[in-house]
């Protein structure tokens, strides 16, 4: 056996690199737009899932997208300041949220309950709204308990003319397993919901209750609109179609070293080298949203082999095992991309990690370096 080298440290390259791949989210819109007979929305809340809010909003609009979709007013205000004219809804806000300034800016909000729709009322006239059913989350909307009061009150206020009722809206909570009950149970809940907004005297034109799965999976929900978040950023929860993977992470080689059998690595020195073998150093760890818990289970792919992530994954670090996997200072190692190439894809890392791929994508921290292709002016020129 040969004695422990030298460490070898590069003067080179040290940062990660996120590659955005818009054409995979063109590709992904124009699949959507041909799964419904009714609108898309593209919902670009938490920064686009990570993607570029802006960037895949002007993208999935381009390519078939008539509205957009976000959980609050502030990432609203961000599409609007990058330039965005399209229609707008926020659907997360507390009671006190600035209605004066969405009514302002043409966005449209949703309305889960009585005190949200005073707030709105009190915020002035001209408001644009979407009464929010609970089709079965136990999460967000108005109880069913709740709804026709909501909705006379909604009609009240329309008839005074305060505000316009132009949405109906739910959320299914398992529409990525179509054969759980609940999925039919939220479809007739929803029903019964336009029903009673009908019986009200409302008029609205957007009723909608599909995300990502239901789109693919269920027509029945897909009503005048779908609201498709992660399937546009190539995620499907129900794994049943073939989406494009938009991002492709990678990181240099920044440090090689050679170790002997029993060598303790990382933290708590939770992998020990079963035989004498070659790692490799690359700058990205926890911190720019690698999982812990993806330690010891993932792979990355160095000159062209898959080779595995040894002991636990740092805050700026991970350690990976070349055994004779030819590398030097200053590779590229893919951590994942789509997949053609043989690189492990972010389904690969959630499921080494027990996570769903959603929490990988919108957990990559803001020092990652981040480009868009094709160039984010681009898009601005087309758009
Ligand atoms: C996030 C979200 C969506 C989009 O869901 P995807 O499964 O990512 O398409 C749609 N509607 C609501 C209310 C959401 O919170």
């Amino acid at each position: 056996m040969s004695r422990p080298q030298p460490v070898a440290v590069a003067a080179l390259p040290t940062r990660p690199r996120l590659t955005i791949d818009l054409d995979a989210v063109a590709v992904n819109t124009r699949l959507f737009a041909r799964r419904t007979a009714g609108e898309l929305m593209a919902v670009v809340k938490a920064d686009g899932f990570g993607h570029g809010a802006a960037d895949v909003a002007r993208t999935a609009l381009v390519h078939g997208a008539t509205r957009l979709g976000v959980t609050s007013l502030d990432e609203a205000f961000a599409l609007r300041d990058a330039g965005l004219v399209a229609p707008v809804l926020s659907w997360l806000n507390p009671v006190d949220a600035d209605w004066a300034s969405a009514v302002a800016r043409d966005i449209e909000v949703a309305v889960p309950s009585r005190e949200h729709l005073d707030a709105v009322i009190a915020a002035g006239r001209g408001a644009r709204v979407h009464l929010h059913l609970d089709t079965g989350m136990a999460r967000d909307g108005a109880a069913p308990s709740a709804w026709a009061g909501l909705c006379r009150a909604a009609r009240r206020a329309e008839l005074r003319g305060e505000l316009t009722v132009v949405g109906l809206m739910g959320h299914l909570g398992c529409a990525d397993v179509p054969t759980d009950p609940s999925n039919a149970a939220g479809r007739t809940r929803f029903a019964w919901g336009l029903q009673v907004a009908r019986g009200a005297g409302l008029r609205p034109t957007q009723r909608h209750l599909a995300a990502t799965s239901a789109t693919l999976l269920d027509p029945l929900s897909h009503h005048t609109m779908s609201r498709v978040g992660a399937g546009l950023v190539g995620i499907d929860p129900s794994r049943t179609t073939d989406l494009r993977p938009a991002l492709t992470l990678t990181a240099p080689i920044v440090a090689l070293r050679s170790v002997r059998a029993g060598t303790g690595v990382g933290y708590g020195h939770t992998w020990q080298a079963p035989r004498a073998t070659r790692l490799a150093l690359l700058p990205v760890g926890y911190a720019d949203g690698l999982p812990v818990s993806a330690s010891g289970r993932a792979e990355v792919l160095i000159s062209g082999r898959r080779v595995p992530v040894v002991g636990r994954i740092s805050m700026d670090m991970t350690v990976v095992d070349l055994g004779d996997t030819p590398a030097e200072l200053g590779d590229l190692a893919c951590v994942f991309g789509p997949g053609r190439a043989g690189e492990p894809t972010v389904r690969a890392w959630a499921d080494a990690a027990g996570v769903p791929e959603h929490e990988i994508v919108t957990g990559l921290g803001g020092r990652l370096e981040r480009v868009h292709t094709p160039s984010s002016t681009s898009l601005r020129r087309l758009s």
